[in-house]
């Protein structure tokens, strides 16, 4: 197993924390979120280590309900298996931002600084799923540059992925070496601000954006948090984990 490894500053949109709180599309923050947004700005960097750890792995094959790797693996998910269909190989990253922020935020409600904690948790999960769209961003550009292309993302817990599948993830990566745990009884990880998931490589270049085929398209299930634009952007109310 070959384990790769980046170091991705992450960024904090705006737009993306007024999401992330207001549940609304296009929600302002308002001045005194905002107050506290900036406060935090200057500390949070202090807070984050951030880390991508990734693995690539050939695809043996794809049937209807999943997809084989080239060795024991399966992953089952009908929609991910239709998405790399036509791949050769499949990236999956495991990425986080550490303890720092979480512990900041049980270090706030202790105090009872429920606004503070409220607003420094949302912009971890804004870094960290950031720094994820950077990392994913920057395997497309570099497959590009192969003629290759790249899926959309996929996370265990979401779509018809499930969570317990996380753990076949997991044993893909030396375990000494990532800085993400997994407990044994969810298939949560530690720290709470990571994301884990795989995309696929298509073995030429489709001329699109990352979003070449998107499953959300197709799909009736109205209340999925996890749905998709047509651009491949997440277009739920809470992206803080996908
Ligand atoms: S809306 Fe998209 S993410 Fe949600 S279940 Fe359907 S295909 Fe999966």
């Amino acid at each position: 197993m070959v384990m790769e490894e980046k170091t991705i500053t992450p960024k904090i949109a705006p737009d993306e924390l007024a999401r992330i709180m207001g549940g609304r599309k296009g929600r302002i923050l308002s001045s005194s979120v905002r107050k506290t947004v900036e406060t935090w700005n200057e500390k949070i960097d202090d807070l984050i280590e951030p880390h991508v750890s990734y693995v690539k792995k050939p695809i043996r094959s794809v049937d209807r309900g999943g997809v084989h790797l080239g060795d024991d693996t399966y992953f089952k998910s009908p929609k991910i298996a239709k998405t790399l269909k036509d791949c050769s190989e499949v990236v999956c990253f495991i990425a986080t931002i550490d303890h720092g922020v979480e512990e900041e935020v049980h270090g706030l409600m202790d105090e009872n600084r429920l606004s503070d904690a409220y607003i420094l948790d949302s912009m971890g999960s804004v870094a960290v799923e950031n720094m994820v769209n950077q990392f994913h961003e920057r395997m497309e550009k570099k497959y590009k540059k192969e003629g290759k292309s790249v899926t959309l993302r996929f996370s265990p817990g979401y779509c018809d992925w499930q969570i317990s599948e996380q753990k076949k993830l997991f044993n893909l990566f030396d375990q000494e070496e990532v800085a993400v745990e997994l407990r044994d009884d969810s298939c949560l990880m530690a720290p709470r601000k990571s994301v884990s998931g795989v995309f696929g490589v298509l073995p030429y270049d489709h001329g699109e954006s990352i979003a070449f085929y998107n499953p959300c398209g197709e799909c009736g299930n109205i209340h999925c948090i996890a749905r998709r634009a047509e651009n491949g952007i997440n277009d739920n109310q809470d992206k803080s984990t996908h």
